[in-house]
């Protein structure tokens, strides 16, 4: 398979089936400087949109992709930053749109942008947007987010409630829950009555699967995360495990290092994570991390949950 720069995967998501990867956003560009970001530590900081890949190459490439290979379930805008931060990211909606109207568009926005309505309105051509809410107020948010200066809470909030009223698409708001971060009585209280108002179509309670930035974070329990779903009282609340996914992605076994590459490129993986994601025996995948490390292709990070593999420099 050709080897793409700007797409990845598919991978199997938890909740969207085989998703396409749109990845329109350099490494690590984000308004947001997560303390549990997946991806790493926010290297710029800002709400500054530009076309920071050419859009044209973008499109060529999802075209030759959707040309020679099995259309996935979702076409997924993520990554490597907050991809609204893509001043082009509404001309590729609308292209894919345009040709491949069967395939849905997911987006996984940090929605700290949706303040301005012309970026809102790039975004309703797509099918599912996934905005995230990590804070009750500004406090929390600068402690948890860590935003660039830029960014005003209260606009934010404002513009994630806008979105659900011209939305017509499927709105799944994620609230991740770190334990010491955003666990606390009040805070959570703050953020059920936002959550009441922006009224979702699901509330996707997440917490900690991979290592964050900052080292002494830790996941929230299942406990809390039924606790929350049950004080909060609304129907629509999933609560998002690991174990949720049943997708496998079947993929050739000569591209079985260009795979485990492409998956762990942008998220580090344990063994276990890579056997579930790829739905290849556990033994084929440590050969191939065997020869990918002899290689020198990739590095560990030992964690509390496991041995992590994450692409080397
Ligand atoms: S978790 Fe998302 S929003 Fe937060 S820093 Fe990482 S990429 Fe940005």
């Amino acid at each position: 398979m050709r080897d793409y720069k700007y797409l990845f995967g598919p991978v199997p998501s938890r909740r969207l089936g085989s998703s396409l990867g749109v990845d329109v956003v350099p490494l690590k560009i984000c308004s947001l400087d997560c303390v549990y970001c997946e991806v790493g530590k926010t290297t710029d900081l800002t709400v500054d949109r530009k076309e920071y890949f050419p859009t044209d190459i973008i499109v060529e490439e999802i075209k030759d992709y959707l040309k020679n290979n099995k259309h996935p379930d979702y076409i997924t805008f993520s990554g490597s930053g907050e991809p609204t931060l893509n001043i082009s990211i509404g001309k590729i909606i609308d292209f894919i749109k345009s040709e491949y109207s069967h395939i849905p568009i997911a987006v996984l926005t940090n929605a700290t942008l949706l303040g301005d309505k012309h970026i809102r309105k790039e975004l309703l051509k797509a099918d599912l947007i996934l905005p995230s809410l990590d804070a009750g107020s500004k406090k929390v948010f600068d402690k948890i987010n860590r935003p660039c200066n830029k960014i005003d809470f209260d606009n934010y909030i404002d513009g994630l409630i806008q979105l659900r009223k011209e939305f017509k698409g499927k709105y799944w708001l994620e609230v991740f829950i770190l334990p010491e971060y955003n666990d606390s009585a009040e805070n959570l209280e703050e953020m059920r009555k936002i959550v009441e108002k922006i009224n979702p179509d699901s509330i996707q309670l997440n917490t900690l699967d991979r290592p964050g930035v900052l080292s002494d974070i830790y996941p929230a329990s299942r406990e809390m995360l039924e606790n929350i779903k049950k004080s909060w009282k609304f129907d629509n609340i999933d609560i998002i495990s690991r174990n949720n996914s049943n997708s496998k992605v079947n993929i050739v076994q000569d591209n079985v290092d260009e795979t485990i590459l492409s998956t762990i490129k942008r998220r580090p993986c344990t063994l276990e994570d890579l056997e579930e994601i790829l739905g290849i025996h556990r033994n084929e995948i440590n050969k191939h991390l065997s020869i990918l490390e002899n290689n020198k292709q990739i590095k560990r990070n030992i964690q509390n949950r496991g041995i992590f593999y994450s692409k080397a420099l």
